[in-house]
């Protein structure tokens, strides 16, 4: 049994009562639970964090927001599916601060279960951070070159699978979707043009 507590970044903070539970529901001894830290800082980096997760054996993670720490561990290439993998999210009061800022990274990550490779990111970004793999996927190949504090290609995502982890929109924050936010349909190239020249301008305020 794999029991993890997920921080994403450093103000990341779960009460006592938060690791009982995790460590109740798991059935595991509280001193059991293997911490890791400063994720979204360290998949970018060449010493992404280690996850042993065993075949056919239960994990349990604990942290603020599932989908946050999915997309970001798929983009350090960790995989999950190999193993049932269960969640368990904790909603501090107050949330932790949110925006670019030493130790908040802003980049985007995605959620490979909603992202249907539409390309319009890619097509929308104009500083290469996105680029198609072998296989044809959009990926985020460089994501420092992103601007900080900006999530205009997660608005325009029509399937709200862009993440910012540290943005303060919900849900580009890796908060869940509302249920009943169906997808978009795609823009038009003529459309994506216009809120491009929208969200370079915004800028320049
Ligand atoms: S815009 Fe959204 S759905 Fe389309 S490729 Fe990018 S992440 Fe995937
Ligand atoms: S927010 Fe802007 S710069 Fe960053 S990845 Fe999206 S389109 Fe590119």
């Amino acid at each position: 049994m794999t029991v993890i507590l997920c921080h994403v970044g450093p103000d990341d903070a779960f009460s006592p009562a938060f690791r009982q539970k995790l460590a109740a529901t798991a059935g595991v001894d509280p001193g059991a639970i293997a911490e890791i830290r400063h994720l979204a800082a360290r998949v970018l980096t060449d010493d992404p964090p280690t996850l042993t997760v065993t075949p056919g054996e239960a994990c349990w993670i604990g942290c603020l927001r599932p989908r946050a720490v999915r997309a970001l561990l798929a983009h350090a290439g960790i995989r999950l599916e190999m193993a049932p993998v269960n969640w368990l999210a904790d909603t501090p009061t107050p949330a932790p601060p949110s925006g670019a800022g030493p130790g908040h990274p802003w980049f985007p990550a995605i959620d490979r279960e909603r992202c249907r490779n539409c390309d319009q990111c890619r097509q929308f970004c104009l500083f290469g951070v996105y680029a198609r793999d072998d296989a044809g996927r959009v990926v985020v190949v460089h994501p420092l070159n992103c601007k900080p504090g900006c999530p205009a290609c997660a608005r325009l995502c029509p399937s709200q699978a862009i993440i910012f982890p540290f943005c303060p929109e919900t849900p580009l924050n890796g908060d869940e979707p509302a249920a009943t936010s169906p997808p978009a349909p795609p823009l038009t190239f003529e459309q994506l043009a216009a809120r491009r020249r929208g969200a370079v301008s915004r800028e320049a305020l």
